[in-house]
C-alpha cells in the first residue's frame, strides 16, 4: 500500500478533533454554544476592510509587516518579536515541529486545549499531563517542576486556560520559565476576560513564547489570523519554516482595521466577560452544578451531583437546538459541560432548559 512510503510517526496520527464544528456547520439552526466563538459578528468597519480587500481577490497578499507592526503596539513589543499565522494554530504547530521530536516530551498542564498533546504525538513527542489541583483548577507548579527531564523540549500553559477559565500569574510562570525550558503559553482568550497578559515577560525571558488570536475576543474566527509573540531569534526561524502567504489579505486589512477599533474590543470584552460571569452565577444556583468562574468566553460546570448524565444534558439541549461539549478530558471524568457565552437571547434560554433538566427527581413533575 502506499501508506508505506508515510515517515512512521504520521501513520497513526491523531488530529486534533473538529468533528464538532462540522456538526454544527451541517445544522446551521444550532445555538452554537460549543466552540469557543464569539457571539458577536464583524464590526461594520471591519466588514468594508474584507469587503475592499476581496475586491482585489486575484492578487497574491503581501506578507503582512503592518499588521506585525500594529500588533507590536497594541502588545506593546518589539515588531521582530512577532510572527504571523493562519490562525494561531498554524504558528504553534510550526514551533512544535522546531522544538519536538521522536523521544522528545512536552509538559502540559491538564485539563487543557487538545492541540498540544496532538502535535506532541504528530512529532512523535510524549506528551507528559500534570493534572491542575482538582475543583481549585490551579496550576499545580510543583508538580510541573517534577515531571521535566532531560527529554522536555516545551512546557505548555494556556492562560486563560481552555476548559477551567482560570489565568495564571507572573510569579508561576516565572518559577516554569526560570528551568531555561521554552515555555509556551497560549493566551487565545485574553481579550474575553481580564487575565494577565505575559507580553511584557518576553524582553527578558527568551524561552518565553506567547500564542495570541484574532479568533476569540476580537471575534474574527474566519479570517484565520493569529500570532506569537517571543524571542526575536527563535520568531525569525519560525518566519523561514512557516508557509509563505499563509495569510490572506482579507486577513490582513480586516485585522488591522479591528485593531484601529479599541471601543469596539472594550465593549466585546465587557459584553463577553459580563454574561460569562452571569452564566457562571446563575449555573452555580442550580442544584447539583458545580460551576467555575472564567476569564474566558466559556464557563465549565461539573454536573456529577445533579445525578444526570453529561450525554443526557448535551442531547437534551441538542434536541431544543443548543450546541454544547461534554468535556471527557483529563481529571475532568465526563463529568463536565463546557458551554461558550453566546448572545443574551442564547444564554438566557440555555439557562431555563438547564434547569428545567436538572430538577431534582424527588421535585420533578
Ligand atoms: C480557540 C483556541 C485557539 C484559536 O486558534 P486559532 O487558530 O487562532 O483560531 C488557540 N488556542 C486555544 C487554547 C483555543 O481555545
Amino acid at each position: 500500500m502506499i501508506d508505506r512510503f508515510v515517515k512512521p510517526g504520521f501513520r497513526s496520527a491523531a488530529p486534533y478533533n473538529a468533528e464538532h464544528h462540522d456538526f454544527a456547520w451541517q445544522h446551521r439552526q444550532l445555538a452554537r454554544m460549543m466552540s469557543n466563538e464569539c457571539p458577536i459578528p464583524p464590526s461594520e468597519g471591519v466588514r468594508e476592510a474584507v469587503r475592499r480587500a476581496f475586491d482585489i481577490g486575484h492578487l497574491y497578499p503581501y506578507s503582512g509587516k503592518d499588521l506585525q507592526a500594529a500588533l507590536a503596539r497594541y502588545n506593546n513589543v518589539a515588531p521582530e518579536s512577532i510572527v504571523l499565522g493562519n490562525g494561531s494554530t498554524e504558528v504553534l504547530d510550526v514551533l512544535v515541529r522546531l522544538l519536538v521530536g521522536p523521544g522528545d516530551e512536552t509538559v502540559i498542564a491538564s485539563p487543557t486545549y487538545a492541540f498540544f498533546e496532538s502535535q506532541t504525538r504528530i512529532n512523535g513527542g510524549e506528551p507528559v499531563s500534570v493534572p491542575l489541583t482538582p475543583r481549585t483548577w490551579e496550576l499545580d507548579v510543583d508538580a510541573m517542576l517534577a515531571a521535566i527531564t532531560d527529554r522536555t523540549t516545551i512546557i505548555f500553559l494556556c492562560s486563560p486556560n481552555n476548559p477551567t477559565g482560570k489565568g495564571w500569574s507572573t510569579a508561576q510562570l516565572v518559577r516554569l520559565l526560570d528551568t531555561g525550558i521554552p515555555v509556551v503559553v497560549d493566551q487565545a482568550y485574553l481579550e474575553c476576560g481580564y487575565a494577565e497578559s505575559f507580553a511584557p515577560l518576553v524582553a527578558a525571558h527568551p524561552n518565553l513564547v506567547i500564542a495570541r488570536t484574532m479568533s476569540k475576543g476580537f471575534g474574527l474566527a474566519a479570517l484565520r489570523v493569529g500570532y506569537l509573540i517571543g524571542d526575536p531569534e527563535l520568531m525569525d526561524i519560525v518566519t523561514r519554516v512557516r508557509i509563505p502567504f499563509s495569510i490572506s489579505l482579507m486577513g490582513i486589512w480586516g485585522c488591522l482595521q479591528a485593531l484601529d477599533e479599541p471601543e469596539e474590543l472594550a465593549y466585546r470584552t465587557e459584553f463577553i466577560s459580563s454574561e460569562a460571569d452571569r452564566l457562571h452565577a446563575a449555573m452555580q444556583q442550580v442544584d447539583g452544578v458545580e460551576s467555575y468562574p472564567s476569564d474566558g468566553n466559556f464557563v465549565l460546570a461539573d454536573i456529577s451531583a445533579s445525578g444526570r448524565s453529561v450525554s443526557a444534558v448535551v442531547d437534551s439541549l441538542l434536541a431544543e437546538d443548543i450546541l454544547i461539549r461534554a468535556m471527557g478530558a483529563h481529571g475532568l471524568k465526563g463529568s463536565h459541560i463546557r458551554v461558550t457565552v453566546g448572545t443574551v437571547e442564547q444564554n438566557d434560554r440555555y439557562l431555563r432548559l438547564l434547569e428545567e433538566l436538572l430538577v431534582p427527581v424527588s421535585r420533578g413533575v
